[in-house]
């Protein structure tokens, strides 16, 4: 086979000689800086590494709560996530599944003549016969099973979505007003990179607002920015949380995408609508809610105020969720996701159809499948934390 012929590369603009010696005394003192400053982080870890460990063996309480329970400093915890993910582990053990649900999950729909897998980002564009299905993983908690399902799709060939969440302990933390990203995240997106994956931003413009008390949507502007940077070729993003949690949806900080009427008080003060998705170069949003055509906002106010309801294990809440939310429409045609040890729930409407089933098993989804009209949309909400059993 015949080679295409390559052009030769553009040659780079020289700058001039002195402009050349100035980059160069400006790249030695900063390499200079840069290695001093690793030296004196280096003695500062040492040195309260020690102090810590004589304060221990002194028997001093160290620093504690206003409880009186002990505790380790931010910067501590900051540079160590083992205290992190052993909190992950008790909170989801109730909850979560082997790792090998999940790739029997990845066999039965590979399995599936049915079934076309696509990335988050062609679900809805996709026009073949069959159903559409997007393995979409909300980084919530677990960025390390996120890359082994990550890298368990690579081995079978498949692209699956990931979506890292900004405002998690695992991505960075607030330094009075500084955003540090922990150490770790750079390699987490690189592995996901290496694996094929599509890489979105698990939007919490919301929470960043509300409880770290920057501007939100701002910061996450800057994260998708990050990414790119890393490699990441960022096409969408997807709300983290429901409506009661903030009395709207994450994904409502896009212009567009705002669901009901701002004039709720609460509704009022947080930056709905402030960013545009096609000038982040945005192409889809992959909660995949949209406005309903006609929308009752005291309805739509009363579910979003509900959150004393609102939980996914709920399937009188999830129902209403999935099938009759009064805050929005879904564009895709179902949803399934895990929710609990050998538990699933699907839901959704085909045309005028509510279609909701509750404890289902690994075992019953590809009924769910086979319920589905051809050329529907089913997007498959999965989150790591539910398979690092
Ligand atoms: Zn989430």
């Amino acid at each position: 086979m015949k080679h295409p012929t390559r052009s030769a590369p553009p040659i780079a603009q020289v700058p001039p000689r002195k402009q050349q010696a100035e980059l160069q005394r400006q790249l030695v003192i900063e390499r200079d800086r840069a290695i001093r400053l690793r030296e004196d982080l280096e003695h500062a870890r040492k040195d309260l590494a020690a102090l810590y460990a004589a304060a221990a063996r002194a028997g001093l309480a160290g620093t504690s709560d206003f409880d009186g329970r002990r505790t380790i400093p931010t910067a501590v915890q900051e540079l160590d996530l083992g205290p992190y993910f052993e909190q992950v582990q008790a909170n989801y053990l109730p909850f979560a599944n082997p790792f090998h649900h999940y790739q029997q999950l990845v066999g039965q729909l590979e399995s599936n003549s049915r079934v076309t897998l696509v990335p988050c980002c062609e679900l809805m564009t996709g026009e073949s016969s069959g159903v559409h299905v997007s393995l979409r993983h909300d980084i919530d908690a677990d960025p390390v099973t996120a890359i082994r399902m990550a890298r368990f799709l690579a081995s079978r060939g498949i692209c699956g979505s990931f979506y890292l969440l900004h405002t998690a302990i695992y991505y960075g933390r607030m330094f009075g007003t500084l955003f540090v990203r922990h150490r770790e995240l750079p390699r987490w997106v690189e592995a996901l990179i290496v694996a094929g994956a599509e890489i979105g931003l698990h939007n919490d413009a919301l929470g960043a607002h509300n409880l770290l008390g920057v501007d939100g949507p701002h910061a996450m502007a800057q994260e998708i920015t990050w990414l790119r940077e890393l490699g990441a070729q960022v096409k969408g993003t997807v709300g983290h949380n429901s409506a009661p949690v903030y009395a709207a949806e994450n994904s409502e900080v896009f212009s567009g995408r705002i669901l009901w009427d701002q004039s709720d008080p609460i509704r009022r003060r947080l930056p709905l609508g402030a960013l545009s998705e096609s000038a982040l170069g945005l192409s889809y949003e992959g909660t995949f809610a949209s406005p309903r055509r006609s929308v009752d906002s005291q309805a739509a106010s009363r579910f979003a105020a509900d959150l004393a309801h609102a939980d996914i294990r709920n399937p009188e809440w999830m129902r209403t969720y999935l099938t009759d939310n009064p805050c929005c429409d879904w564009s895709v045609d179902l949803q399934l996701w895990v929710v609990g040890q050998e538990h699933w729930v699907a839901g959704g409407r085909f045309g005028r159809d509510a279609y909701f089933r509750d404890r289902l098993a690994l075992a019953d989804l590809p009924s769910v499948i086979a319920d589905m009209p051809d050329r529907s949309r089913c997007v498959i909400v999965l989150h790591p934390e539910y398979f690092r059993a």
